[in-house]
This record gives C-alpha cells, structure tokens and sequence, in this order.
C-alpha cells in the first residue's frame, strides 16, 4: 500500500495544453465530458482550460461555458491558464479557484511568446499572481524551457533557479518545470531538481514532460527517483509545442505514467481501465489514434 508521501499526483493537462496544441476544435460538451470523465477515473488536479484571447487560441475560446459546464467534484483542483489580468478575471467569474502562470527560463523563447525578456514577463505574470491571490485564488507557475530552448539552445539551471525563485516570491504555491520542446535527457534531470528543490523544496515542484524524443516517462521517472510527487501529463500523450517541430510528439502520456507506476509505491490511485476509456473515446472524436503505447497495448487487448 502507498503512503501519502510516496504516491505521485497526476496534474492532467490534456484538456489545456493537449488540445490547445491540436489543430481541430473539440465541442464544449465533449471538453466537459472530457473533463468530468478523467476526474472519474481518479485525477484529483487538472488544467481546465485558459482565458486567453480567442483569436489567440480558438481551440479554447470557451472557457466560460466549460468551467459552467464542468461537475465540480469537492477536492479536486481545476485550473486555468491566466496570462494576463484580464484573463484572470474571467477565469474568477467563471468560478476557477486555480489559475496558471508561466514563464521560460530563456529570453529568447518569452521574447518569442509574449514579447517581453524574462524579467519583464515575471513583472507582467508578478501583477497577475497579486491579484489572484488578493481574490483567494491559488497561483502555479509554469517553468518553460528548463531543459532546452528551441532559439538560445542550452539553459543554464541558474537561469530556471532564478525563474523559480521569482515564482516562489509572487506567491506561486506550485511550480512546474517544464521540457517545453522536449530535448531533455534522464540524467539532466535530478541536478535540476536538486537545484530548484533547495529554493521551494521538492513537494512544491511538479515536473512537465515531453515525448519530441521519447524521453518523458524516462525524464519523469528520473523526478520522481529525485523526490518530486507532482507530475503534469496529458490524457493519451495529446499536446506538444509549435517550436517541438513538425509531427513532434506531445506531453507525456497519463496513461503512460499511472502505467508505469502501478504497484509501486508510487502508484497514482488512477483506474488505468477508466482511462483507456476515454483514451478509445476521445480517439474517435478526434479521428485519430493518441500516441499513448500503453493505452494502445491495453485497448489491442481487449479486441478480440
Ligand atoms: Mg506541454
């Protein structure tokens, strides 16, 4: 039997980061379904959707009528991306007690995505953290390219240090580390940890995978060997990153991670079966197969 210590939370970000990254458009009752379906199958943290600008990022211009639709389960975390105060505030009306900021560790990739080098982006997500926080919300704070960056190459870990540390000084209460473009490699990862844990400690860093070179489960298994317990994933490894390159693979796969973590004492408590589920289901609405090999495996199983 896991101990509350050692078992590792899943933050689900498929319905965010997994179909912002995709080019159709799913319907707000299947995004709901979605939703309430992976909390049923156990997910106790999960990135709803943003409030970003619609002609931004079509593929989630309705967070309102998500976050309305959703069965709010008691316990659960649902989160909403928030770049800017505007966007906070509507994630607040729409009743998001959670929201997300980020940041990379590199600026040339923030200068790429939101215009401003990295100390002028933390000032802009600085005002965003203040204001939820005064309106008793939760902030996390995304670090992006920890591990690589698609325009300046390698990053120091002094430079995702240093992103952490002014993430940890506006208030975030979790702070995930992400391999934005997916270049990491298992052994890179414990001295970040090791180095971003001395500021928040491990319980408040999650770590956010990806799969550009297969290397996802091994780098999150590489985190968790290090002591971190929060791993973002996403439902059938949906997702990726424009800069990954063409056809790049996504986020780690959710099905991936509770697979591989089963019977250990890190098992996440997620039903495997439940996500097959809605790995088949959502696989159906969307056209085509989800990259995830063990949901693939399990679903080969029960044909026949
Ligand atoms: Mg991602």
């Amino acid at each position: 039997m896991a101990n509350a210590d050692e078992t590792v939370k899943i933050i689900e970000v498929g319905p965010r980061d997994g179909l912002q990254n995709y080019p159709a458009v799913l319907s707000t009752p299947d995004k709901v379904r979605l939703i309430d379906d992976l909390v049923a199958s156990g997910i106790t943290a999960i990135e709803a959707t943003s409030f970003v600008r619609a002609d931004r990022v079509p593929q989630l211009a309705d967070g309102v009528e998500v976050c309305a639709g959703i069965q709010r389960v008691p316990g659960v975390r649902y989160i909403a991306l928030a770049p800017n105060v505007r966007g906070l505030e509507a994630a607040r009306s729409a009743g998001v007690d959670e929201v997300a900021v980020f940041a990379a560790a590199s600026d040339e990739f923030n200068r790429s995505n939101v215009g401003r080098n990295t100390s002028e982006a933390l000032a802009m997500f600085a005002d965003v953290a203040r204001e939820a926080i005064a309106l008793g919300m939760s902030v996390r704070g995304y670090v992006s390219t920890v591990l690589g960056c698609p325009f300046s190459g390698h990053v120091p870990i002094s430079d995702v240090v240093a992103v952490v540390e002014a993430m940890d000084a506006m208030g975030c209460d979790e702070i995930s580390l992400g391999d934005t473009i997916g270049v990491g490699r298992p052994h890179q990862v414990a001295p970040l940890i090791e180095a971003t844990a001395a500021v928040v400690g491990t319980d408040r860093i999650a770590v956010h995978f990806h799969d550009t070179y297969g290397m996802g489960l091994a780098n999150s298994m590489a985190a968790v060997e290090a002591g971190v317990r929060s791993v973002d994933t996403s439902i059938g490894g949906l997702g990726g990153c424009p800069f990954a390159g063409r056809g790049a693979k996504g986020n780690l796969a959710t099905e991936d991670l509770v697979y591989a973590l089963q019977g250990s004492v890190h098992d996440t408590g997620v039903d495997l079966d439940r996500l097959v589920d809605i790995n088949i289901w959502l696989a159906g609405v969307m056209g085509r197969p989800l990259p995830s090999r063990s949901a693939a495996a399990l679903a080969s199983k029960r044909d026949g």
